[in-house]
């Protein structure tokens, strides 16, 4: 299960984030996968679930945004979202075509909780 891997590095590049920003933990992770990344959400989810128990991570919501497979055509330019997993210009019918998005893991955000001790009575409970 390949996905405990990539949990793990993009955990190592979370907390270096982080870190940068002078937190020590993240209140939400927000993943955008690629439906063509060879990744299944779901077990991206159940490893991080299996990863983090005492860890910095433990409160963290890890939110996965699923995103659609989009190509590009080297014929005449357009970029579109094929209906399948069909590598054929939908405007031309030219298979030169390339992944544009859809094909990877990335890391869409990160909101760092604030330390446990800085000042409570700013913080609005506002959003919901
Ligand atoms: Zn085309």
């Amino acid at each position: 299960m390949h996905e405990f891997a990539l949990v793990r590095s993009m955990l190592v590049q979370v907390a270096a984030i982080v870190a940068d920003q002078g937190g020590q933990e993240a209140e939400e992770i927000r993943l955008r996968c690629g439906a063509f990344a060879g990744v299944d959400p779901t077990l991206l989810a159940a490893a991080f679930e299996m990863l983090r128990p005492g860890t910095a991570w433990e409160r963290t919501r890890l939110r996965i945004e699923v995103d659609p497979l989009e190509l590009r055509c080297d014929a005449c330019g357009e970029s579109f979202r094929p209906d399948q997993f069909r590598f054929v210009c939908i405007h031309c019918g030219s298979p030169r075509v390339r992944e544009l998005s859809g094909d990877q893991v990335i890391i869409e955000s990160i909101v760092v909780a604030a330390p446990a001790n800085a000042d409570a009575s700013t913080h609005e409970e506002g959003e919901s």
